[in-house]
């Protein structure tokens, strides 16, 4: 959105230098329908560094213009005719639509194959809904076919969940002519980046994030450097963290990076499945949204899903699901009754998905570097939830021994009874008072609540009290999984008492490492999977 023209044109540089091939001058705040306005437009799009779409998106359609129809056709006509016109000019259909005067006086100005006259400037017809999918979104795609003078067709609404991806991408699978169909908000995301993946005409992207021209726009800098957009082809296979909410998940920074790196052709996305229909937070509908998410985003043949990281809140949904489609599950999932990672693998039209859980191995592999073989050790863990459920069971698998400490007594004592009938488990497991834990005989305590992490209930606090870590042997080895900090509160007080200390980092990288090991085949680079998440988070 342009405030002033001085400021669009340091902008327009700017996209110019990050590699954009086009930009938009949304005009709304420069025109009030006179002269001086349209003047000052012509001025700034015969000063843009890059060709340009002229946008005078009216109130009436999302927009901040408040001239008429006619004042604003009297600047697209203007613009038009110029001698530096605009490469288009963007007319909502509504407005193209709704008088046969203003429609011919846009047929006028623009290129198309009745025009007699030598313009230069295209139309883009466009149409929106800032609310959800409009009702009559057939109407407006077959009504935009009816005008020959449209060089572009444009659709946006707000996408209300990631399933209206799949309408907007099989809108441009169908399209007569070159087509922009954008969902708009946090769920729209995928339609944006996927741009070239279904041969849309372009996608938007802004210089300043707070800057943006519509709700979940990406930054050209996201578009390009983070999402690999150049090297989106239809050949790309989709991937994704699925989870609620997941727009700081730092899994598309390293997955991105090391499909780049190893030579995959994918593409990884933040996939939000709200925890209700309506974009709520409550936890109404989790499952029902989940599934049918996911199998409508697997079922659809041209998005080409690949495989999908799961988190909070859908881990144990994965599993769910895959019990019910007979999809196959690894033992550590079974045991954890949750999985985090998704493949699907397609062939000769077959669809095979397969379960597994990274977060136990990568664990226990943390904990392995420290402690060595991990069988006959006895590793305590703090908290009784999702992740103290697979760092329990992954160590279990590899021999040791689980004492587990948590705040709700009973779900300690569930964790533990459930331990004892896994199948993979193959050390002994029993429930212990956290002050209990400097007579226990433990070789490790492991944080696995939100105690110590920024922005959690406790960010100042260690789980294991200072009293505590002070009467345990000092060569206990203390893993907090939390990773924002670096070094934890629990993670300071060990390290003062000289004790070894293993950090969350590790064991997200190790999970991220096997899940896209998985998925290429390849060997992933772990390292530098971990230079970019301690380069993220020293930069957050
Ligand atoms: P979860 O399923 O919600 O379980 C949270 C556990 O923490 C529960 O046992 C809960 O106790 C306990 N807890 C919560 N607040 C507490 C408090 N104020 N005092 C004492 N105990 C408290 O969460 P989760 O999925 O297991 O995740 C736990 C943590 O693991 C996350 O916060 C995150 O930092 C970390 N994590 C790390 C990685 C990694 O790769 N490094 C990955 C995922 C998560 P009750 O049973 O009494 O409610």
């Amino acid at each position: 959105m342009v405030q002033d023209s001085g400021r669009a044109l340091e902008i327009a540089l700017q996209a110019r230098d990050l590699g954009a091939d086009l930009v938009e001058f949304r005009v709304d705040d420069l025109f009030s329908g006179d002269d001086a306005d349209a003047e000052n437009i012509l001025d700034l799009v015969r000063r843009s560094p890059l060709p340009c779409i002229v946008t005078c998106r009216p109130t009436w359609e999302g927009g901040n213009c408040d001239a008429d129809d006619a004042e604003r056709v009297a600047l697209f006509e203007r613009l038009g005719t110029s001698d530096h016109p605009p490469r288009y000019i963007d007319v909502e259909l509504a407005a193209y639509t709704r008088s046969a005067n203003l429609r011919q006086k846009i047929d006028l100005a623009v290129e198309h194959p009745r025009q007699v006259r030598d313009v230069k400037t295209s139309l883009i017809l466009s149409t929106h809904d800032f609310v959800s999918r409009p009702s009559d979104l057939t109407r407006r795609v077959l009504s935009m076919g009816a005008h020959d003078a449209a060089a572009v067709h444009k659709i946006a609404f707000n996408a209300r969940s990631l399933r209206d991806n799949l309408e907007l991408i099989d809108i441009i699978a169908e399209r007569s002519k070159p087509t922009i169909a954008l969902g708009m908000g946090e769920f729209g995301l995928m339609s944006r980046v996927l741009a070239p993946k279904f041969g849309a005409f372009l996608t938007f992207a802004s210089v300043v994030p707070m800057e943006v021209t519509a709700p979940g726009q990406p930054t050209i800098r996201d578009l390009l450097d983070l999402y690999r957009f150049r090297a989106i082809t239809p050949e790309t296979r989709v991937y994704g963290v699925v989870g609620w909410p997941v727009e700081h998940s730092l899994s598309p920074l390293v997955h991105n990076a090391g499909f780049e790196a190893v030579g995959h052709d994918g593409v990884y996305l933040p996939m939000p499945i709200a925890v209700s229909e309506d974009g709520g937070r409550d936890k109404t509908g989790a499952y029902e949204s989940f599934k049918a998410t996911m199998l409508a985003m697997i079922d659809h043949r041209g998005l080409d899903l690949a495989g999908v990281s799961v988190t909070i809140p859908h881990k144990q949904n994965l599993v769910r699901l895959a019990r019910e489609r007979g999809w196959s599950i690894d033992d550590t999932s079974e045991a954890c009754g949750a999985g985090n990672t998704l493949t699907i693998t397609r062939t000769q039209g077959r669809v095979t998905a397969d379960v597994r859980n990274t977060d136990a191995p990568a664990a226990a592999a943390c904990l392995a570097d420290v402690l060595g073989d991990l069988k006959g050790k006895r590793i305590a863990i703090v908290g009784a939830g999702g992740v103290a459920r697979a760092i329990a069971v992954g160590v279990s698998a590899l021999g040791a021994d689980v004492l587990v400490a948590n705040r709700t007594p009973e779900r300690a004592a569930g964790l533990v009874a459930d331990l004892a009938k896994a199948a993979s488990a193959n050390g002994a497991a029993s429930a212990i008072e956290i002050d209990k834990l400097p007579s226990s005989g433990a070789h490790a305590i492991v944080n696995a609540t939100p105690v110590g992490m920024a922005g959690g209930p406790a960010p100042d606090e260690s789980p294991v009290p200072a009293a505590v870590i002070k009467d345990c042997p000092p060569d206990t080895v203390y893993f907090d999984t939390v990773y924002t900090p670096f070094e934890t509160p629990m993670l300071a007080l060990a390290r003062a008492r000289g004790a070894r200390t293993i950090n969350g980092v590790g064991m997200f990288v190790r999970q991220a490492a096997m899940q896209a090991q998985l998925w290429t085949g390849k060997p992933a680079p772990a390292q530098l999977f971990e230079r970019l998440v301690r380069e993220k988070l020293a930069g957050a």
